[in-house]
């Protein structure tokens, strides 16, 4: 099921179930840094690649069917931005009706300052934009946004948004060391994150491979002085959640794997609990298999071992 991935164990909002509303191929107004997904041509513009609302929904009907463990949330979130889905609104309503499971979406934030996003959201239980500056500058350190007063606007859109919303509101801060981490820019940044009033402050960090690689975490002391001067809270890294309960072949499990890697890095050791709790024979020698056919690559980071796709960036499209 290309459009749903997982259920995968988020570090913000436990067992999900990812939809994904772009076919796997990253399509995002931004080009962040830290980007999981890696980074493309910010020139390139590709042909539509929106997935079809009625396929999303019965994909993510069968999904959830066939789950025998509770899913906390259904999630879209994938290989972008949500918002830039010219049919948000409508799949939240068609995955409200074939689900009872609470809808989340996870955006960047950069197009809250339209009203049609505004709307298309508001059906939502929780919406998770992101804010990481407090000037322009360290806005495009981080986001590497196109156009001038992308960061006014960005601001202006999380603000209006909250005035309107009624679920949940829970604001993502993603920390890169040396960037947006030290006192004079928490301070600002958390005069800003007063204006804005969200339920939530989300501390994240750049754990797993991202675009470019001097992007790296803050340290402890940086996460403290984050969490004091924002009242938020650090977000543990999620585990990948084992597929358990279902039966499934070898091929099946990992193409399912390679699903879940087009939409994010995941740690070696994670997989093969993965491969292991799913009963493939031999867990080692399957993942060597993956690796071979050339869809994923291995990834060394300080913290560990990494499975990435092997094309990350390849197929990049921008939209504004
Ligand atoms: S907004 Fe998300 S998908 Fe887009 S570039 Fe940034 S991290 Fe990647």
């Amino acid at each position: 099921m290309r459009h749903v991935y997982g259920p995968v164990a988020s570090g913000r909002l436990g067992r999900s179930l990812g939809v994904d509303p772009f076919l796997g191929v990253k399509t995002c107004n931004f080009d962040c840094t830290y980007c999981q997904l890696g980074s493309g041509d910010p020139a390139g513009r590709g042909p539509t690649r929106s997935a079809d609302v009625d396929e999303v929904v019965e994909q993510a009907r069968r999904a959830m069917a066939a789950e025998t463990e509770a899913v906390d949330w259904v999630t879209i979130s994938g290989a972008g931005e949500p918002t830039l889905h010219p049919e948000l609104g409508m799949m939240i309503d068609g995955l409200r009706r074939v689900t009872a499971t609470p809808i989340a979406v996870v955006t960047n934030g950069s197009r809250l300052h339209r009203r049609e996003v505004r709307e298309a959201l508001s059906g939502a239980d929780a919406v998770l934009p992101t804010l990481a500056a407090a000037e322009p500058g360290v806005h495009w350190l981080m986001h590497r946004p196109r156009g001038l007063g992308a960061f006014r606007r960005h601001v202006e859109g999380l603000r209006e948004f909250r005035e309107s919303y009624r679920g949940r509101f829970w604001l993502e801060v993603m920390l890169v060391a040396g960037v947006n981490d030290d006192r004079e820019h928490l301070k600002a940044l958390a005069r800003l994150v007063r204006r804005i009033r969200p339920d939530e402050v989300h501390i994240t960090r750049p754990t797993r491979p991202g675009a470019e690689s001097w992007v790296t975490e803050p340290t402890f002391a940086a996460l403290i002085r984050a969490t004091a001067a924002l009242h938020g809270v650090v977000v543990r890294p999620g585990r990948a959640v084992p597929a358990g309960g279902r039966a499934h072949d070898d091929e099946g499990v990992l193409e399912a794997i390679e699903g879940a890697l087009r939409r994010r890095p995941l740690r070696e050791r994670e997989v093969l609990s993965w491969l292991e709790h799913a009963g493939v024979d031999e867990p080692a020698a399957a993942l060597d298999r993956l690796v071979a056919r050339g869809g994923v690559r291995r990834v060394a980071r300080e913290s560990g071992a990494f499975l990435v796709p092997a094309r990350v960036g390849a197929d990049f499209e921008v939209r504004r």
